[in-house]
């Protein structure tokens, strides 16, 4: 049996290198992961990038599905054998004030995939138990790998919207979030705009399954939700503050805006536009491990899937740079031989 097993690291801020690491046994409440394919999302670039401080060298990947090959003491619930999954949120320490108020997302002592342990770029990785999430046997492990990330974020925000069925609904941005938050919104039963620079996505839009399109590089987008009664709620997946300004005057009273991009910038919007009309803006961290296995399971029955593209793990370094130049259709995945590369494709 091999000693060693394949992973790339970051060994300082944009630098990517293969290198072999020494198996390790899983410690109290951790398991051991034989890796099968993991998506490459936006926030790698957190630890690519080294926008958090960073204890050099790292694995990155926060969207990764694999097997438990090894359970740690004190463990329960978990098997070997069983296929899992791992997302942005490494796992809730159970006894912090947040954990203890059943708010596990915002658990004190989170650790983040990835960022502060070694995440899923990688044949092998030791996870947390408490952060694991349970993969149905309909979903392939390069499918279900963007859905730990972009998939529940999108899902557990709508989820918690204060939109009903028939609700207008707006998701801004198609991109790896934006793709996944079309069909969620569609087959949660609301009326579905897609909002995206440029008229090319228009059909795309359509077909994932949005009522209406708006091409906000040639219409105000705010003046467009107006038009169509003003939106319960806005999704905004693009990162950056001025995405939400400019489509906040679209919101119907009671409305929210929902920002799951990242960015620097700030979000400008007037207390005249907040106060009249009582509208919000609002952020939202992914979700917990209950909703994350609700996602997977939501996806496999109505049929929500991501569109990939799977490279093999040693291209981890041009799939990164292809999803930062925005050129992703629209998540890329990595397999490694633990999957095979074809039956990852597939679904
Ligand atoms: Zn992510
Ligand atoms: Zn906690």
């Amino acid at each position: 049996m091999n000693t060693t097993y394949r992973a790339i690291e970051v060994s300082k801020p944009g630098e990517f290198s293969e290198v072999r690491k020494p198996f390790l046994d899983p410690g109290i409440n951790q398991v051991r992961i034989r890796v099968e394919a993991c998506g490459v999302c936006h926030s790698d670039s957190a630890t690519v990038e080294g926008l958090f401080p960073i204890d050099w060298p790292r694995v990155p990947g926060h969207e990764l599905v694999g097997r438990i090959d090894a359970l740690g003491s004190n463990v329960k619930g978990w098997a070997v054998g069983q296929r899992v999954g791992v997302g942005f949120l490494g796992g809730s320490c159970g006894y912090c004030e947040f954990c203890r108020n059943g708010d596990l997302v915002n658990c004190r002592n989170q650790e983040y995939t990835g960022i502060h342990s070694d995440g899923g770029y990688a044949e092998v990785m030791i996870a947390k138990a408490s952060g694991l999430v349970s993969i149905p046997d309909d979903l392939s492990s390069a499918g279900a790998a963007p859905l730990l990330c972009a998939g529940i974020t999108t899902f557990n925000a709508l989820r918690n919207a204060p939109a009903k069925a028939g609700d207008l609904v707006a998701v801004l941005g198609i991109g790896g979030l934006g793709h996944l938050a079309v069909q969620y919104a569609r087959r949660m039963g609301f009326e579905v705009v897609a909002i995206a620079r440029g008229s090319n996505t228009a059909e795309l839009a359509k077909k994932l399954g949005a009522h209406h399109y708006i091409d906000s590089a040639a219409t105000d987008p705010a003046a467009a939700l107006q038009a169509l009664g003003g939106a319960k709620v806005i999704l905004v997946t693009a990162s950056g503050g001025k995405t939400i300004t400019e489509t906040f005057k679209g919101l119907r009273p009671g409305g929210v805006s929902i920002d799951l991009g990242v960015g620097p910038e700030p979000i400008e919007v007037t207390s005249m536009d907040l106060i009249f009309g009582e509208r919000k803006v609002a952020g939202s961290l992914t979700g917990n491990p209950a909703t994350a296995d609700t996602t997977l399971r939501f996806s496999a029955l109505t049929g929500v899937s991501a569109m990939i593209e799977t490279v093999l793990l040693e291209e981890a370094a041009a799939a990164y740079a292809k999803m930062m130049a925005g050129k992703a259709r629209f998540r890329m995945v990595l397999v490694t031989k633990n999957g095979t590369r074809e039956g990852a494709a597939s679904k």
